[in-house]
């Protein structure tokens, strides 16, 4: 349906503890890779919006970044702020949680969304993870309990079982109005943007827990010549030590997460890429918030 046809908008956040499957569902609402998805947890930094329409109903989803325990450094008081700021402003808020354990996480993810006006829905994800399907009403209860959600819906992101009924309980919380994105948008995000994501997750798949918690990318350049992207990215780490293990023996490393990253680009951008790939030593940066801004970690969270 066209975007003249939406008469109903608004803005949802999906919450949870890491590792509860948020980036899965979001990217199977929307049916393509918008966010990162790795085995390791705190994958999300960004705040990454996805648009879904649904009949009437246009769904502009934020992923909010993961909510940390931990508060030393500046990312992570940047990621909570984060956090906070796509909470503030949303119509619906779907709080994630796995089916098979609770956690204090859960508990402090619960006590965040405490003052939180607008209405939440419990996901109760990864049910195909629990054998005796019988056991999952009592838990629901359970669950429901905890707070006046506006529903509770037991599903699977990752095989894709019951993301409808959950997403027919989001649309009838969207308030009238008009579309707030073209259709065709599936994230506020430019290619530029995903570029760096897509490299990241390549650097996350190849080094695991070795990868240095402040790294980031940066994208130098990105020119675009018809169906080409030629692109240069820099791999910021802290330390030179860091810069070996990014780089592996041989360059091996590097080249292969380069290699990665361009298919990965290239099945997106539907386009040729030529991806250049460096890695620099910035000092401490990950403290200096004039740092985090100049590479895109911006308070505002847009
Ligand atoms: P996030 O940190 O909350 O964004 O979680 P992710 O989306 O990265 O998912 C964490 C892990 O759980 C990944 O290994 C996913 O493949 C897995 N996962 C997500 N949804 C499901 C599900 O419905 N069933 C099962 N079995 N695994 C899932």
């Amino acid at each position: 349906m066209s975007e003249e046809g939406i008469s109903r908008s608004g803005f949802v956040a999906i919450v949870g503890r890491p590792n509860v499957g948020k980036s899965t569902l979001l990217n199977a609402l929307l049916g393509q890779k918008v966010s990162i998805v790795t085995r390791k947890p705190q994958t999300t930094r960004h705040r990454i919006v996805g648009v879904h329409n649904l009949g009437d109903t246009q769904i502009v989803y934020v992923d909010t970044p993961g909510m940390h325990r931990e508060e030393k450094r500046m990312m992570n008081r940047y990621l909570n702020q984060a956090a906070a700021q796509a909470l503030a402003d949303v119509d619906a808020v779907v709080l994630v949680v796995d089916a098979r354990r609770w956690t204090d996480e859960d508990e402090m993810v619960l006590e965040r969304l405490e003052g939180v006006t607008a209405p939440v829905l419990l996901a109760v994800n990864k049910v195909d993870r629990i054998p005796q399907k019988e056991t999952l009403l009592p838990l629901m209860d359970r669950l429901a309990a905890r707070r006046d959600f506006a529903a509770v819906v037991p599903l699977s992101a990752a095989r894709g079982v019951n993301l409808e009924a959950l997403e027919e309980e989001i649309a009838a919380l969207m308030p009238s109005g008009p579309a707030l994105f073209p259709e065709d948008q599936v994230t506020d995000r430019s290619e530029r943007f995903m570029a760096a994501e897509l490299v990241r997750e390549q650097l996350m798949t190849a080094l695991g827990e070795e990868l240095p918690y402040a790294t980031t990318v940066e994208i130098e350049a990105f020119e675009e010549e018809g169906r080409l992207r030629r692109i240069a990215a820099v791999v910021w780490v802290e330390r030179p030590g860091q810069k070996r293990i990014v780089i592996g023996e041989g360059g091996q490393r590097l080249k292969h997460v380069g290699k990665g990253a361009r298919k990965e680009m290239e099945r997106l951008f539907d386009a040729r890429v030529y991806l250049k790939l460096w890695v620099k030593v910035r000092e401490g940066w990950s403290d200096d918030a004039r740092a985090l801004r100049s590479l895109g970690y911006d308070e505002s969270g847009s």
